[in-house]
């Protein structure tokens, strides 16, 4: 089995200091979660932006200042920007963190249902966005809410717009999306191509059991609090407290923690990419 990539969803969209005090919100609350989630294990870091009032935006300024603060205290680790759509549904801002030249983004290929709203990744949308990652080279990390996304994704692969070897996330249990078992994991894991990489992110009380799947599995991980803001006992959980609690479920079953490094090869990202981000954020 390949070493354990951890990934961390820090902020979100939709979490606040009201429903867990310790979402980082700004972009020094950012870094400082990436430095302690790095010094736990995590290696990769998927990244959204908040106004001045901590509200979701799409202001690539935003974007901009939370890499800076980022590459400032962890200069190793593998950014993914988010290109979600709860901050604004405008195709042009959408792809602007893409523009910025990340090691990686991420790449929801198709709509599905999530609380309060329709997540909308229309065919045209999609095919948009896939060529701005063939244009700038950066990787996505295709985000599969349903089966039909992985399909979505093996169509682009076929129009020469997205590139082997692919990376999934499979996000399960968000309600009105595909539930978060163990059961759909296993189906999910196996119809993608061989030589694909994978990841779980498990929404909610999802999280934890199906992230030690992955792990047994040979697949990757995903925590952060945008996806889970609670402990299994239900107290209020901690970015880097979650980090560390796959790490000591990984060590308990033989599973070594991937370095970035090790991360980058596994995932097939050219380590010449890794700072070129830099040359966009001054
Ligand atoms: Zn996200």
């Amino acid at each position: 089995m390949e070493k354990l990539i951890i990934t961390v969803a820090l902020t979100g969209n939709v979490p606040t200091k009201e429903m867990n005090p310790h979402v980082p919100i700004t972009a020094e609350e950012i870094a400082r979660d990436v430095r302690r989630c790095a010094d736990a294990g995590a290696v990769l870091f998927h990244v959204h932006a908040r106004d001045e009032n901590g509200r979701p935006t799409l202001d690539i300024e935003r974007f901009k200042e939370n890499v800076r603060a980022i590459k400032e205290v962890a200069p190793d680790v593998i950014l993914q920007l988010s290109t979600g759509a709860r901050a604004g549904k405008d195709w042009e801002a959408r792809a602007n963190p893409v523009r910025l030249l990340p090691e990686m983004a991420s790449f929801t290929t198709g709509s599905n249902n999530l609380p309060g709203i329709v997540y909308e990744n229309s065919p045209q949308f999609i095919q948009f966005l896939a060529g701005v990652f063939k244009e700038t080279g950066v990787k996505p990390e295709i985000e599969v809410f349903e089966t039909g996304m992985i399909n979505n994704a093996l169509y682009l692969q076929k129009k020469g717009l997205i590139e082997p070897p692919l990376h999934f996330d499979f996000v399960l249990g968000a309600p009105g999306s595909m539930p978060g078992s163990v059961k759909n994991l296993l189906f999910l894991s196996e119809s993608i191509p061989p030589g694909s990489t994978w990841s779980v992110a498990g929404i909610a009380q999802a999280e934890i059991p199906l992230a030690t799947a992955a792990i047994v599995m040979g697949g990757h991980v995903r925590v952060g609090l945008e996806d889970n803001l609670t402990l299994p006992d239900g107290s209020p959980a901690t970015n880097a407290g979650l980090v560390e609690k796959v790490v000591r479920i990984a060590r308990e079953v033989g599973r070594e923690i991937a370095s970035p490094d090790e991360a980058r090869r596994i995932l097939g990202l050219d380590p010449a990419k890794k700072d070129r981000i830099l040359s966009r954020i001054d």
